[in-house]
């Protein structure tokens, strides 16, 4: 086997983070059936490259068995909805967008976020490979979405065509594409010349400070900082000319790229910070192996005194990092009963690996476990909210990073 280069910068200088085993695919869920089939496990690896800071998994599933069925749907998440649509008015207002401008959204899903665009008389465009959820977006949305993988040659097509983006959203797709040079480069010809693109990437820091292991999965192969995206970016003749932290997926950063431009002050600051962490450093993520096996031990602890005292327990949200939490910790249908989703897809299935049930939210009535055990806990106030007649039922709720404990 060759040695692994670095999805971004190409070199060889990669050096161990973190490894989680052999892991099943997170996101196929299984039905009954599929229950008795072996289930196909890859290895995940958490690697960095001491040459440009990125850090990322040695693994690629081939995309075409990752996200062609893609059961995600955005517009299951109200808090994802809320912000969505912020960021567009938002857009439209400090960039006067208007009929004559063009907003495309790569990895649109079922068009959660480009809708609130269209409600502006903004054209828009989406491209996502995953024909299930393209398809509602031409359905029920009526957004015009391209059913394919993004990529220079598609950039070019479409640029060819006159169809250059005033905004280019990109919603946790870096973190997952494998032809990650492909992919910016295609972002900056489609970019008009005062164009922007909005990307989004979990941030790299918050997995390593906040022990947030469960964040890694196969479709996720690269983990971003300011720093490595700098590097990126100005690879590709690209500017970073602002970033944010946002709360979403656990801590990511909202970044604004464009073709000309300088970088803002916010820029300047975070790139500063990142260097005194040493996140352009190994040492920096050396330790997260260690701290990840104290959750699963935090995690087998509590559990274990909860059902030494008779206690049942269920979870809710099945979610990719669900998957790897019960895949790393190995648990199963034994410790845990079921795990309660709001989205209807999702029923009737199992999660990978675990092989726990998918049950609906009216389930956990009759069902009445004592214990969530909430998996996506990036959505803990909202879960904890929704849920307020388990609660008043007696019902708690066990959010398991960065430790496992009781909230109330
Ligand atoms: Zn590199």
């Amino acid at each position: 086997m060759s040695p692994f280069s670095c999805r971004s910068c190409g070199r060889q200088a990669i050096l161990p983070v973190l490894s989680l085993g052999q892991l099943p695919l997170a996101n196929r869920l299984l039905s009954e059936d599929d229950l008795m089939r072996p289930e196909p496990r890859y290895p995940l690896d958490v690697v960095m490259c001491t040459d440009c800071a990125l850090v990322q998994i040695t693994e690629t599933v081939p995309p075409e068995i990752l996200f062609r069925d893609y059961v995600y749907f955005s517009s299951y998440s109200t808090t994802m909805l809320d912000s969505s649509e912020a960021l567009a008015n938002r857009l439209v207002n400090e960039r006067a967008l208007d009929g004559h401008s063009l907003v495309i959204e790569i990895g649109s899903n079922d068009g959660y976020l480009l809708q609130f665009y269209q409600r502006h008389g903004v054209s828009v465009l989406g491209i996502d490979p995953a024909l299930n959820v393209a398809e509602i977006a031409r359905q029920e949305r009526q957004i015009p979405t391209i059913s394919e993988f993004f990529d220079q040659s598609l950039a070019n097509r479409l640029a060819t065509a006159g169809q250059r983006a005033d905004v280019i959203h990109a919603n946790n797709v870096l973190a997952h594409v494998s032809d990650l040079n492909g992919v910016v480069a295609g972002m900056r010809t489609l970019l008009a010349d005062d164009g922007v693109a909005v990307v989004e990437v979990p941030y790299v820091r918050e997995l390593v400070e906040r022990a947030e292991f469960d964040t890694v999965y196969h479709e996720h192969l690269c983990y971003f900082s300011v720093l490595s995206l700098d590097y990126l970016f100005e690879r590709h003749e690209l500017t970073l000319q602002h970033v944010e932290r946002i709360p979403i997926h656990g801590g990511s950063l909202r970044l604004f790229v464009g073709r000309e431009g300088e970088p803002s002050d916010a820029v300047r600051d975070l790139v500063a910070a990142e260097r005194s962490l040493g996140m352009q450093q190994h040492t920096f993520y050396a330790q997260l192996g260690e701290r990840v096996a104290q959750v699963k031990h935090s995690v087998h602890r509590l559990l274990a005194e909860l059902r030494a005292d008779g206690r049942r327990i269920a979870a809710y949200g099945a979610a990719a990092k669900g998957a790897t939490l019960l895949g790393y910790c190995g648990l199963g249908p034994t410790d845990i009963e079921f795990v309660v989703d709001l989205n209807p897809h999702k029923h009737g299935k199992f999660m990978p690996g675990a092989h726990v049930p998918i049950v609906a939210p009216e389930y956990l009535e009759s069902a009445a476990p004592d214990y969530l055990l909430i998996l996506a806990w990036n959505l803990s106030d909202e879960i904890v909210e929704q849920q307020a007649a388990f609660r008043a039922r007696g019902g708690r709720f066990v959010v398991p990073v960065p430790y496992a404990r009781i909230i109330d």
